[in-house]
């Protein structure tokens, strides 16, 4: 079981005040506050054990490389594969690039096409329209139904067999679960392989790699309580071996001479240069913290504030939320409306709900395509997690209430 008002004091954060009131973050989709324990891993990390990794043979040398590989065992045990099939990147952003430029682009042939969808973040949409342009190959979209990825359209596609399909567990927007195993199940019957952005979910859910059955991974620390600036990919030990290497420098090679080179073995050949060292250390203890309240426990958590506020967030008048119910994630993306059908922006209301201490999310979300074909240019979101309550959520709708009462000429009595 999960005690909020405990977890909170965890969270130095929570000590501020936001124009003079408790802070209430409903912004943890975009990132996650981070606990004092991870906080204080990067301090005690260049205190006690500041050196560079790999490369030295001194003894502070050899407990940075330590502590980092230690926690690539962490994320390897973590999702349930092999440590050597972890790659740290900078983020998820970059994890996809390297999957689009050392995996995928050296494959392609003439007339080949890529499947996305329509739900993606530009993280796994622009790298692959960067391929497009390069090499002539198409892209093709696979729709969504109801919050969710159109299975049977999926299939569809899929028998056409494109080169690759990249796809979203929980998309940013939507908040809506995907079933990744069967997708991944379908995408093999046609033997094309996948990869699955776990962003939005990992921080909220287990996930096993060897029951998805998934080629790639990819996700971002500083969504699940560690910092920012380190990403994760996970790749089949047997792709990343034949991919080409992203970046080139120290580190990625076993040999180097003045006319060619010898990639290094796995994983180091794609961590080119020396990483955010401090960042991955760091994300070690996020792991262990999450490892301590249990991720099961966080999911029932979660899932618990989820539909209570799905259910509240119902019952507003003038309110357009997208994405349905069934099988939700740990955010709502909506909009509000005047009782004449006028658009309150989501600008006005997030900075509205800023003056109450209340953090959301308001514009795209990074998801400018998905936005247009709902319709609207923008939308607000508000993301929940471990640090939130039912009363965060009540607080929040009261203040809803309100702004749609102000914007209907309504007196401003907050
Ligand atoms: N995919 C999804 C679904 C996301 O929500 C995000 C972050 N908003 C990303 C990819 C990109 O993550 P990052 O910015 O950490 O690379």
């Amino acid at each position: 079981m999960i005690s909020v008002n405990k977890i909170k004091k965890d969270f130095p954060i929570f000590k501020r005040k936001i124009n003079n009131k408790n802070l209430i973050y409903l912004d943890s989709a975009a990132t996650s506050q981070k606990p004092e324990v991870v906080i204080n891993s990067i301090s005690n990390y260049y205190k006690k054990h500041n050196a560079n990794i790999h490369r030295g043979i001194h003894t502070l040398s050899d407990e940075s490389t330590r502590m980092y590989e230690e926690t690539r065992s962490k994320v390897a045990k973590f999702i349930n594969c092999n440590p050597k099939e972890i790659i740290f990147t900078k983020n998820a952003t970059e994890s996809i690039n390297l999957v689009v430029r050392s995996f995928v682009a050296p494959l392609l042939k003439k007339n080949d096409f890529i499947l996305l969808t329509e739900a993606e973040h530009h993280a796994n949409l622009i790298p692959w329209l960067m391929l497009a342009k390069k090499t002539g190959i198409k892209i093709k979209y696979v729709p969504i139904n109801n919050g969710f990825i159109d299975y049977k359209k999926a299939e569809q596609l899929l028998s056409k067999k494109p080169r690759f399909f990249s796809f979203t567990h929980v998309s940013n927007v939507l908040g809506n679960i995907n079933d990744i195993k069967k997708l991944t199940s379908i995408a093999h019957k046609y033997n094309v392989p996948v990869l699955i952005d776990a962003c939005q979910s990992i921080p909220h859910m287990k996930i096993d790699i060897k029951d998805i059955d998934c080629d790639f991974l990819v996700f971002s620390a500083h969504k699940m309580l560690g910092p920012t600036g380190v990403g994760v990919l996970y790749g089949k030990y047997k792709l990343l071996k034949c991919a080409d290497p992203f970046l080139g420098g120290g580190d990625m090679v076993i040999e180097a001479y003045y006319d060619r080179f010898v990639p290094n073995n796995l994983p180091n050949k794609f961590e080119a240069g020396t990483p955010n060292i401090s960042g991955v250390v760091a994300f070690g203890s996020a792991i262990d913290y999450i490892n301590k309240l249990g991720i099961d426990n966080i999911e029932s958590h979660d899932k618990e504030i989820i539909n209570y506020a799905f259910d509240k967030f119902s019952k507003i008048k003038n309110i357009k939320i997208y994405g349905s119910k069934n099988l939700r994630c740990s955010l709502i993306s909506f909009n509000l409306f005047t009782d004449s059908g006028m658009l309150i922006h989501p600008h006005d209301v997030s900075a509205i709900l800023d003056s109450f201490g209340i953090a959301i999310r308001a514009g795209h979300h990074c998801c400018m395509p998905l936005h247009l074909k709902l319709g609207v240019t923008a939308s607000c979101r508000a993301s929940f997690y471990i640090y939130n309550s039912k009363q965060d959520v009540d607080f929040l709708i009261k203040k809803l209430e309100y702004i749609i009462k102000m914007f209907n000429g309504g007196k401003k009595d907050g």
